[in-house]
Order: C-alpha cells, then sequence, then structure tokens
C-alpha cells in the first residue's frame, strides 16, 4: 500500500499516519518529523533547514526530494508507505512521480483530510500549549507561524488536491470526525 495524505496542518495527518501504519504493518513517512530530527540532531541538513522550519516556511524541493527518494530506498518501505506532508508542492508531486517510475512503484491513492480553519488552528495552539507543559514543544507552533503555515498550504500545497483529482487517486475523507472514525474512513476510501 502507498498513500500520500494530503491536508493542512493541524488536520490530523500524523496521527492518522500512525494509525495506518499498524493496520497496514508499513512505515509512516513524514519529511516534518525527518527535518524535526536533523534539527534536534544538528546536522547539516537540520543547521540548513531550522531557520526555515521555525518560520513556518517550506524548505526547497530539492531537499525534501532527497530525504524522501533516500527514505524510499529503505529495506522497511519495500512493500509500502505513508508519506505524510509530502509533496507539498506540485514540483515535489512531480519530483515523486518520477522517483517511483523509476523503482517501479505505484502510489494507490491520496487521501485528502478536511477541516476548517478554526479548528486548524485551534487543534494547534492547543498541541502547542500541550507541548509546553512537557517540553515537546515544536517551535513552529506559535499563533503567527501557525497562520503562516496555513497561507503556505492555501498557496503552494492545496493545488495538490486538483492536480491528484486530475489523476484520478483522489479520496476526501472529513477530518473534523473522532480520530478512529477518521481512521476507518480513510481504509474505506482506499478499498473504493
Ligand atoms: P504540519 O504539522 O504543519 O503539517 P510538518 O510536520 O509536516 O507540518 O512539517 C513541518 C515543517 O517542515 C513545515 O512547515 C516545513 O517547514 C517543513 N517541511 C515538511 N515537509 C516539507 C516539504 N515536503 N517541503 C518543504 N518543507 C517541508
Amino acid at each position: 500500500m502507498r498513500l500520500i495524505l494530503l491536508g493542512p496542518p493541524g488536520a490530523g495527518k500524523g496521527t492518522q499516519a500512525k494509525n495506518l501504519t499498524e493496520a497496514y504493518n508499513i512505515p509512516q513517512l513524514s519529511t516534518g518529523d525527518i527535518l524535526r530530527s536533523a534539527i534536534r540532531a544538528g546536522t547539516p541538513l537540520g543547521l540548513q533547514a531550522k531557520a526555515i522550519v521555525d518560520r513556518g516556511d517550506l524548505v526547497s524541493d530539492e531537499i525534501v526530494n532527497g530525504i524522501v527518494s533516500d527514505r524510499i530506498d529503505q529495506e522497511d518501505a519495500r512493500n509500502g508507505f505513508i508519506l505524510d506532508g509530502f509533496p507539498r508542492t506540485i514540483p515535489q508531486a512531480e519530483a515523486l512521480e518520477r522517483m517511483l517510475e523509476e523503482k517501479a512503484m505505484k502510489l494507490n491513492a491520496v487521501v485528502e483530510i478536511t477541516a476548517d480553519a478554526e479548528t486548524l488552528t485551534r487543534r494547534i495552539i492547543n498541541r502547542a500549549r500541550e507541548g509546553a507543559k512537557t517540553s515537546g514543544a515544536r517551535a513552529d507552533d506559535n499563533e503567527e507561524v501557525v497562520r503562516n503555515r496555513l497561507n503556505v498550504y492555501r498557496e503552494q500545497t492545496a493545488p495538490l488536491v486538483e492536480y491528484y483529482r486530475t489523476k484520478g487517486l483522489l479520496k476526501t475523507v472529513d477530518g473534523m470526525a473522532p480520530v478512529e472514525e477518521v481512521t476507518a474512513a480513510i481504509m474505506q476510501a482506499v478499498k473504493e
């Protein structure tokens, strides 16, 4: 199973990806998680990405395309993967298409998880407050940066919805339902 989860920040992609990895026994491939761990570890990639991620802007296509290509080649991704946070731009989607073609792999579906803007902002601000209590706060979860991330989504990532609809791969699921219901809806949509 090869899936892309698409949706604005706060829609629940990460939560759903985690549930789906258990259901399908395939890894979650989150470019956000990979970038955050590089930043924490202070690797050259992390040093390059930190300021960009902290502002809520997008890291260059070249960097994330490389991350994804390497990650897809790892043994545990051979039978499939759930992409969470990639692609985020049309050029990234085109690069992914080329990568998969080279590796003779095919996408099963692209699942768009929807939620209204108010809910999204509230969820992320809550995540920041919870994170602050456990020192797990993300530097990009403050209100101003959240607004920027939502704008970046609207401008650069939302066009992927039409892109994948045209390719006949798009499934849309309501992300406002309870977590387990959203997971069930995704699994149902992927089967259809
Ligand atoms: P969110 O929870 O907002 O969906 P992620 O955890 O997926 O965010 O990503 C956090 C940040 O990492 C993004 O705001 C961006 O700076 C960077 N990033 C993650 N994936 C990509 C990507 N595919 N292209 C460019 N930048 C990315």
